[in-house]
């Protein structure tokens, strides 16, 4: 098998027009291929498909057309021949599928969901192919293996990184990039599966743990992780680094753009050694496996609503006795329903008033992340 040396991930949000296909494909053509780079390329749906998937699955069939024109009308953007047939393939399939009242390949919802990564597979090597690149396909409900245990969908690791690299074997090895369907799997019986929203987050950083690549690089609309929802404060900073373990956490208590499973690989496997989550041009964050990485201090603030209370979570290295002491010091303090140290890394606040959270929330920003007095 080739060497493949990169993991690349490119996020829905960032693809709603063939240019933007194209801009994505030239982008990565020259940052990484030109470089000398063999990538394997993890495509999302297009921005808004599986919002929409999910809705004709649950019986909003009137919202086909949509998904019908919007990737014809990008296929033929992109003007390659091949994306125009295999798109419009997809399309027919999907249309019979939806109308059919038995569905042989798995949960109606995920068979349905699959079409939104499997269209973008093909318009991503079709914007390749317009560029002048010989781009491959891996189907990911052939490559990736997913496993089903207590409600829950994971990949399996040795599963896939078998039939991964059958995969892979079978392309001509001139071809590059090779790209892949984030998103989607299959489970040993052949039914299709999805992985959860976010789910290409995944699917990138397992594809490194089983093919032992270091690096990920998760392509998004945004320049990395923030250090909180910028809507809910005013001056977001954005997270340099993140270690294993406070990326592990910012995914469990829901910091946006981290799919919870995305840092299981890392701990499995001890791949992918760097992910790097940033926008096509500039700057991001960097999650690095070791432990060491970072310094002590608060990296990020989590805010989650629960039954009408406000769950503040605020996670970094060796932070939370701090956190706490300089958060008593305030009239936070008597605000808050309650405060608890969870660990050397978390501190959780509670509020049960909340017609003025944003407020706190902006207060315990600016004092935790920019040491505002
Ligand atoms: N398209 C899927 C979703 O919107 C997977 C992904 O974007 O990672 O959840
Ligand atoms: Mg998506």
């Amino acid at each position: 098998m080739i060497n493949i040396d990169k993991v690349v991930k490119v996020g829905g949000s960032l693809l709603s027009s063939g240019k933007d296909y194209i801009n994505v494909a030239e982008r990565i053509r020259n940052e990484f291929l030109e470089n000398g780079s063999n990538i394997i390329l993890v495509v999302s749906a297009l921005k808004g498909v599986t919002d929409k998937l999910i809705k004709i699955s649950e019986g909003k069939t009137e919202e086909l057309k949509d998904i019908e024109e919007t990737h014809m009308r990008i296929a033929y953007e992109i003007e390659d021949r091949e994306a125009e047939e295999t798109v419009s393939k997809l399309l027919k399939e999907l249309r019979a599928k939806v109308y059919s009242e038995h569905i042989t390949q798995g949960k109606r919802s995920h068979v349905i969901q699959s079409y939104g990564e499997m269209m973008s597979s093909a318009l991503m090597a079709g914007a390749f192919r317009a560029i002048g690149e010989k781009p491959g396909t891996v189907s990911a409900l052939r490559g990736i293996v997913a496993k089903e245990a207590g409600g829950e969908t994971s990949i399996d690791y040795e599963r896939t990184s078998e039939s991964l690299r059958n995969e892979i074997s079978r392309l001509e090895r001139s071809l590059s990039p090779i790209i892949i369907e984030g998103y989607i799997a299959s489970l040993p019986d052949g039914s299709v599966v999805t992985l959860g929203r976010g789910g290409s987050d995944y699917t990138a950083t397992a594809i490194a743990g089983v093919l032992f690549i270091e690096e990920v690089y998760m392509i998004t609309e945004t320049s990395g992780i923030l250090s909180c929802d910028p809507k809910l404060v005013k001056r977001p900073k954005r997270v340099e680094r993140l270690d294993a373990v406070e990326a592990k956490l910012a995914a469990l208590y829901g910091v946006k753009r981290l799919h919870p499973r995305t840092l299981e690989p890392v701990e499995a496997l001890s791949i992918p050694k760097t992910i790097i989550i940033r926008s096509i041009t500039g700057d991001g964050t960097k999650i690095c496996a070791e432990n060491g990485c970072t310094s002590d201090g608060v990296k990020l603030i989590s805010v989650r609503e629960h039954h009408g209370e406000h769950e503040i979570t605020v996670i970094g290295k060796n932070s939370s006795h701090e956190a706490l002491f300089s958060i008593e010091k305030t009239e936070m303090f008597s605000l808050a329903k309650s405060l608890e140290i969870k660990s050397p890394h978390i501190l959780q606040i509670v509020f049960s008033e909340t017609s003025s959270i944003s407020e706190l929330v902006d207060r315990i920003h600016e004092k935790l992340i920019w040491g505002a007095q």
